[in-house]
């Protein structure tokens, strides 16, 4: 069968829908690919001050914007959460780590039943392993797999139930910033205090600050929910078999879910014009899938197709309008590595909502204000460096099998290093200690393999990582010496008077706890 009729007949048996919304896709990547990326004029400012406002915040973009306006809307704020379609989960799990739920707890967003409930899947043990190397194996570590569904329908009860406002079929138009509110254009005129724009990675006011800037790196997914695989409790976390071809290493990950078995396939690279497209990529993950599942594609019986594309930029996001806050996607504070935006808002939402309910509180919804919210993550910032050591430019000659040959040595010291380093890793949290420690050890034991890498990845992208490094441990120390503080005084920030000093040392506290990795806890 040639590949795009193996991609079409299988995107068939799906849904009739399924291969115009992958070519829908395709078009965006397109976009990139040839610097046609729309710049949309999303927010516009007036000197005017809005005589009356309505509402504390609007939300716009529903999917994760429901878990922060939840927060809200229970402590007392006025909220309402514009959605475009449906507010309604997608039917593919999101995978994540039990520890990483707590937090759908604490902050009284779920019940025990109900996260118990919100758990569709579950499994044993997860495996990471590459071309030519040993198989090494981890527990606990995104074996859960959330229901957004069931998620969200919840959590629309709990907004509606609270008093929140939810207009759905209503999309984001435009915004106008006043001196003391933002006036928001959604089929009806909205006014509120703050704007958190949670449209994901395309949204049109993350476009106007991108100014149609092309993404530092592109990480391009495809693949699929299917029944007929060989039973297994197991999942794959980061595999390949492969070695590099047409200038991509593939990278596979599989997941018992629901209704079967999810597996992707996914790749880093630049948006070079001759980059492949999704439906490419897609034939290729159909020619590769039998091999790597050991089953025949006529054997499987397709549910879901599933396919994306998730632009990175190394530079943080700049907003330059006051009362206006991306989150989520749209915020581009997620991992380049595994870009999990449903982890990434778990981990943060407890930093966020706190911040967001103290901005509102002490009336600090100035962009510095607001741009501690989102502060630099020199945990992130840092792993940069491991995307771009795995992905090669359309011009760089590479030995087929180093990104495998490093990934293997990586892993390998990592697991010797033991859960406490490798865990964290996998769950999007680089820490300075382990970091080091697997950085020193792979280059003592394996420098044959990490030699090669530096001209791969350039000095320019080295130098920078080595500041982001000295970051890192800056920001352990201080996180450390201020948890000691805050532990041993019952708190500074209270002792200040001044509440909005107190809002720049909560959030100065959190940027150093979060940015070092602090907030992990297994
Ligand atoms: C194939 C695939 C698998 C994934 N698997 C995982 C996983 O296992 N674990 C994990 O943590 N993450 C996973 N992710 C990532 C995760 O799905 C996203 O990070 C998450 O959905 C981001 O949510 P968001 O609300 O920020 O953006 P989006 O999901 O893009 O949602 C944006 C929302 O805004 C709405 N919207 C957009 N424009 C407008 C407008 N103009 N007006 C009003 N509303 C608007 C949209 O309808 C949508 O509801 C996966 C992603 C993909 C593509």
């Amino acid at each position: 069968m040639a590949a795009s009729s193996s991609v079409e007949s299988v995107l068939a048996q799906i849904s009739s829908n399924a291969l115009g919304s992958l070519r829908r896709a395709d078009d965006l990547w397109q976009r990139h690919r040839t610097g046609e990326i729309p710049a949309a004029i999303a927010v516009q400012t007036s000197s005017e001050l809005l005589s009356a406002i309505d509402l504390d915040v609007v939300i716009c973009g529903g999917t994760l914007g429901i878990l922060v306006g939840c927060v809200l809307v229970q402590r007392g704020w006025r909220v309402a959460v514009l959605e475009r379609g449906q507010l309604r989960g997608r039917d593919q799990e999101w995978n994540i780590s039990r520890s990483e739920l707590d937090v759908l707890l604490d902050l009284d967003l779920l019940t025990v039943e109900e996260l118990e409930q919100a758990i569709a899947t579950r499994f044993d043990a997860a495996r990471i392993c590459f071309e030519g190397s040993s198989e090494f194996w981890v527990k606990d570590v995104l074996n859960l797999g959330v229901d957004p569904v069931f998620l969200l329908d919840r959590l629309k009860a709990k907004f509606l139930q609270a008093g929140g406002r939810l207009l759905e079929q209503t999309a984001f138009e435009e915004a106008i910033v006043h001196p003391n509110g933002v006036t928001i254009q959604a089929g009806e005129t909205l006014t509120a205090r703050l704007l958190i724009d949670a449209m994901g990675y395309f949204s049109p006011i993350v476009q106007q600050i991108r100014q149609g800037k092309k993404p530092d790196s592109v990480c391009l997914v495809v693949g699929t929910c299917a029944q007929g695989f060989p039973e297994s409790q197991t999942g794959d976390l980061f595999a390949t078999f492969t070695p590099l071809q047409n200038q991509c290493q593939y990278f596979w990950e599989a997941f018992p879910a629901r209704d079967g078995r999810t597996t992707y396939l996914f790749t880093y690279l630049d948006a070079h014009p001759d980059r492949p497209s999704l439906e490419d990529l897609f034939a290729d993950y159909l020619r590769l899938l039998p091999e790597y599942q050991g089953v025949a594609i006529d054997q499987l019986t397709f549910k879901r197709a599933l396919f994306g594309l998730f632009p990175g930029y190394r530079s943080r996001l700049r907003v330059p309008w006051n009362r206006i806050l991306p989150i989520g996607d749209s915020s581009g504070q997620q991992s380049p590595l595994s870009f999990g935006g449903f982890g990434a808002i778990m981990r943060h939402l407890r930093r966020l909502s706190q911040g967001i309910d103290e901005a509102l509180r002490v009336d600090l919804l100035d962009r510095s204000a607001l741009a501690l919210l989102q502060p630099y993550q020199p945990n992130l910032a840092v792993t940069w460096l491991f995307q771009r050591a795995m992905s090669v430019r359309m011009d760089q000659r590479v030995a087929n099998d180093q990104i495998n040959a490093l990934l293997a040595a990586v892993f390998q010291e990592m697991s010797q290093l033991g859960d406490p380093v490798l865990k964290p890793f996998l769950q999007d949290v680089v820490q300075f200690s382990g970091l080091s420690q697997t950085m020193m050890w792979t280059a003592l034991r394996h420098f044959d393999r990490v030699l090669p890498v530096i001209p791969q990845v350039g000095l320019p992208m080295l130098i920078d990582w080595l500041r982001h490094y000295a970051n890192l441990g800056i920001y352990s120390g201080l996180d450390a010496v201020a948890g000691a503080i805050v532990a041993s005084q019952n708190g500074i920030a209270p002792r200040l008077t001044n509440s909005q000093h107190q809002y720049y040392v909560h959030r100065w506290l959190d940027a150093w706890h979060y940015g070092a990795g602090g907030d992990y806890h297994g």
